[in-house]
């Protein structure tokens, strides 16, 4: 044990001498080249080209954005016999789907452990409006492409995991009012010359699958060449290896992706507004009332803006969305 100590002060001293010599512990100046890739580094396991065209998503055409009025929020105890919400409220959790890589949405503390977020504590006030308590809650993870198929079966009550609403989507589950309005942006290397999507011509990008960016992207920029992983930290690796050139998602996105690495950065105007929403199964009426009724709630108390303040003020100043109701 003594004998080791000197051994083991000798190598943090060397690690930290490497640090300060590589300015690793300081912000690159601008200008600083990325860190080089190795050129047969692996792609990330699922990592494969995107082959099919995607829908453009749009939010406008068939009135997706509206959403059903609220109704009285029912006390916790008092849920209406036979309901959705009663069936919620026996079993004593909420069922979320999200992940747990969406750095600012819903991201896994690596000290506390706590999934936390923006999207968490949207999930959180649906729970708090049911039981009285913001942890009567179980999270089941999915990646982006899940999401819809989670919900079909019935695997989550509820997914908020940045789910924009699109007309495509609105057929296949519900959607409550928007509680965000995100922009499709692009993330690049600092010093990559990528200032727009006109730059992007024949050049590689990375999204999530099953994500609203690609069918946007394809249509804007025929010729770039996307790459689909199962997650956007898959998309953050593969940037970092030189494997793609950029990953195009929402701000709000890319803005966690780029606090985790200062050589890369969100570039360009909106290329599209995405609406994101609480995703629930086709059939329930009642959830959909409920949780915009909390949605509500947390927008008029200004439970939205302290949650905003708290997570993406990297963002600049936001404001909530104003939701449009039918009966
Ligand atoms: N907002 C985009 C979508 O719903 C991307 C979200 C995500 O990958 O989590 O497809």
């Amino acid at each position: 044990m003594t004998a080791r100590r000197p051994a083991a002060t000798i190598l943090a001293a060397m690690v930290l001498a490497a640090l300060t010599m590589t300015g690793c512990t300081e912000f690159p100046a601008p200008d600083s080249p990325p860190p080089s890739a190795t050129a047969d580094i692996p792609t990330p396991p699922g990592a494969i080209p995107q082959t099919t065209v995607e829908p453009v998503p749009d939010a406008g055409d068939c009135d997706a954005l509206t959403s059903l009025r609220p109704g009285q929020l029912p006390t916790p105890r008092r849920m209406p016999a036979r309901s959705t919400m009663a069936a919620i409220f026996s079993r004593g959790r909420l069922i979320v789907g999200l992940d747990i890589g969406s750095n600012l949405f819903s991201f896994r503390d690596t000290i506390t452990g706590d999934i936390k977020g923006f999207d968490v504590d949207i999930a959180r006030a649906i729970a708090r409006a049911v039981f009285g308590d913001p942890n009567q809650i179980e999270f089941r993870v999915l990646t982006s492409g899940d999401r819809i198929k989670y919900l079909q079966k019935g695997d989550v009550d509820v997914v908020v995991k940045t789910m924009s609403i699109t007309c495509d989507r609105r057929q296949a589950v519900s959607f409550s009012a928007p509680y965000y309005v995100a922009a499709q942006r692009i993330l690049a290397q600092r010093n990559s010359g990528i200032a727009d999507a006109g730059d992007l011509a024949g050049k590689r990008v990375c999204a999530a699958r099953g994500v609203t960016s690609i069918g946007r992207l394809q249509s804007i920029v025929p010729t770039a060449h996307i790459t689909t992983t199962s997650t956007w930290a898959d998309c953050l690796v593969m940037l970092q290896q030189g494997q793609v050139d950029a990953v195009s998602t929402d701000d709000a996105i890319l803005a966690g992706l780029a606090e985790q690495d200062p050589w890369v950065r969100v570039i360009g105007p909106s290329l599209g507004e995405e609406n994101y929403a609480v995703g629930i199964a086709k059939g329930h009426d009642d959830l959909v009332r409920f949780v915009n009724g909390v949605l509500d709630d947390v927008r008029t108390s200004g439970q939205w803006q302290q949650m905003y303040n708290r997570w993406l003020s990297i963002l600049g100043p936001g404001s909530p969305p104003i939701p449009r109701y039918q009966d």
